[in-house]
């Protein structure tokens, strides 16, 4: 016997699909919507059908923003000659509050994990080395920016070896973020203290 209505059980459904949500938390924030105002549920509903359309994919470096060429990789006055990579543009936004680096991006749309299935081909890495390629202007140094965990850790040796025959210095975030840490939720003194210490590999 179903325990919710059918309309209930379909948000339940969807929103436990999202990343990080159990049944329980998508139980507690299906109630929350259905308690919500009729004014706030409409906000919600409007910021959900427009999110995907006033948002990008920047063409050079695979951020999400609402520009492509986006507003970091046109703007003349970064310094072209750092390439950070990064897992998710979320890691781009937690880079940039730190303030520290004033370089550009590669956004790899993920982290290589076998058991998730994600492999090479899921991440933007041809765009990566067909950039490295160009060279135009000359990058010097490309710094990983990833995750301390077991997929950042793999992503990092996986790129360190296929970027090798490129000559260009590769550096990655000094230790520091504890271990298993999300670059996204780091503290901006830690973030910052960890770019300024980065190691070469
Ligand atoms: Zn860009």
């Amino acid at each position: 016997m179903p325990v919710y209505a059918d309309s209930l059980q379909n948000l339940i459904n969807l929103l436990n699909r999202l990343p990080g949500i159990g049944p329980k938390s998508a139980e507690r924030l299906a109630f929350f919507i259905v308690k919500m105002s009729d004014d706030e549920r409409q906000q919600l509903i409007k910021a959900l059908m427009e999110v995907k359309s006033g948002i990008k994919q920047c063409a050079i470096c695979g951020q999400w923003n609402s520009n492509s060429p986006c507003k970091i990789c046109g703007d003349a006055k970064r310094d072209h000659s750092f390439l950070s990579v990064v897992a998710e543009t979320q890691d781009l936004a937690a880079v940039e509050r730190t303030n520290e680096f004033h370089g550009i991006y590669h956004v790899l749309g993920g982290t290589l994990n076998p058991l998730t299935g994600i492999t090479a081909d899921d991440l933007n890495i041809k765009s990566l080395l067909a950039r490295l390629q160009k060279n135009q202007p000359a990058i010097k140094e490309v710094i990983f920016a990833l995750n301390p965990d077991v997929e950042g850790e793999t992503t990092i040796l996986y790129l360190a070896k296929i970027l090798k025959p490129f000559k260009i210095k590769l550096t990655r975030l000094a230790r520091g973020l504890p271990l298993g840490a999300d670059l996204e939720y780091a503290d901006e003194v830690t973030l910052a203290d960890a770019f300024k210490g980065r190691r070469t590999l």
